[in-house]
């Protein structure tokens, strides 16, 4: 049955994180995966994290199922966070269900919109996260691209992005990224956002935002206000969430699917529906990461404590971005007004594979870095290959 299968080519970034694994050198820098680390390189847990589950273990007396739509205070509590004050969420437009990390929350929205509107088309601006487009092709929705990038100003092409969305049509859905662009960094300013948001209103398509970053660019609440402004002016939307940035939840699998919806009994017909796919799909979401995470959000003392050592995260990676945009390596200036973990330097392929032989810097082949794998020990260092690989 299995004789004639032929394995998909392997996703850059895997390979990159292969190679860097069988590396034996010991001044080996990752830039690859997209995991926040601190000044001495490690993924550490957040102390907010290791305190709620301390708690978590002494007060938890069992581990049943927790049911296909996850834990209903994990949800309203995280999207209290993201969306205080929404008129959608006070009079419950939103259907909120846990899923297995933004991932799983990116593919049940998918699901979900596919479901209603099978030809529906999945509008992409490229560069993307790799798995954005496979996912709405295993799903079955035909992904169409545009240019969401310049490369040469290192911003974002919004003429290409408004092109895009004319050309749209209406029951077509429209990938965003919800703040720190993935791999790109690029921004759009509140007016860029508020000119997509009618853009996307008269041409009647769905925008699904993928927010897998709030808190890593200006504040969590801050990060989710461009979604904000365009559920406010949209009646449809989908939303998926992740916790595995703003927690440092990576492999407890946290996350969330919002959809924002015209009424609350459509509301509730998404949540149910999306219930039933998320059974077919996983059955339920693990626990641990949502009870994490619903325990430091319940707790005032906690959720402050949660916040300021993500405010240094952030400190930290600006801090990382003035050293790289000051380095006088060429369009490193744009760095600075770009957010999030990635940045995209414009190497050759040639420069980046002679990064990782004489080196040992191992980055994304489209020349994405995560900016989190430097710090106060490397980065000199790396500054100095870069100067040298681009001369070579
Ligand atoms: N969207 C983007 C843009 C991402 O970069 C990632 C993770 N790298 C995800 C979604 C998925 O996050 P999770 O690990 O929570 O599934």
């Amino acid at each position: 049955m299995f004789e004639n299968l032929s394995p998909p080519p392997a996703d850059s970034l895997m390979e990159v994180g292969r190679l860097f694994r069988a590396d034996n050198r010991e001044a080996k820098i990752d830039l690859g995966v997209g995991t926040y680390r601190n000044g001495e390189g490690r993924i550490e847990v957040m102390a907010a994290v290791k305190e709620s589950e301390r708690r978590l273990l002494e007060t938890q007396t069992g581990k049943g199922y927790v049911g296909p739509g996850g834990d209903a205070l994990f949800c309203d509590l995280l999207a209290n966070t993201l969306f205080p004050e929404l008129g959608a969420l006070a009079e419950r437009q939103m259907a909120l269900v846990q899923t297995p990390g933004g991932t799983g929350a990116y593919r049940l929205g998918l699901e979900l919109a596919a479901l209603r509107f099978p030809s529906a088309r999945l509008i992409v601006g490229t560069p993307t996260w790799p798995n954005h487009i496979p996912t709405a092709e295993r799903v079955g929705l035909r992904c169409v691209t545009y240019r969401h990038y310049d490369p040469a100003s290192g911003v974002v092409d919004f003429g290409a992005l408004l092109a895009a969305v004319a050309d749209a049509r209406p029951g077509d859905l429209f990938l965003l990224h919800g703040c720190c662009h993935n791999p790109t960094g690029a921004v759009l300013s509140p007016q860029q956002w508020g000119a997509l948001a009618a853009a996307l209103l008269a041409a009647r398509v769905v925008p699904i935002i993928d927010l897998a970053y709030a808190g890593m660019a200006s504040g969590m609440t801050a990060d989710a206000q461009a979604t904000r402004q365009l559920i406010e002016v949209l009646p449809e939307a989908i939303i998926a969430i992740s916790c595995s940035k703003s927690f440092g939840l990576y492999s407890e699998r946290t996350g969330m699917l919002a959809v924002r919806a015209t009424s609350t009994a459509s509301a509730d017909a998404c949540r149910q529906t999306a219930e039933s796919l998320a059974r077919t799909l996983w059955s339920n979401p693990p626990d641990h990461g949502a009870a994490i995470v619903r325990t430091i959000l319940s707790d005032a003392d906690l959720s402050s404590a949660w916040r300021a050592e993500l405010h240094a995260m952030r400190k930290r990676l600006a801090g990382v971005r003035a050293l790289l945009a000051g380095s006088g390596y060429p369009g490193a200036d744009r760095i600075a007004a770009q957010e999030g973990l990635f940045a995209m330097l414009t190497l050759s392929p040639m420069a980046i594979e002679a990064m990782r032989e004489h080196h040992a810097i191992y980055m994304d082949p489209s020349g994405r870095i995560n900016i989190a794998g430097l710090n106060d020990h490397n980065i000199d260092r790396f500054l100095a290959a870069v100067r040298t690989v681009s001369v070579a």
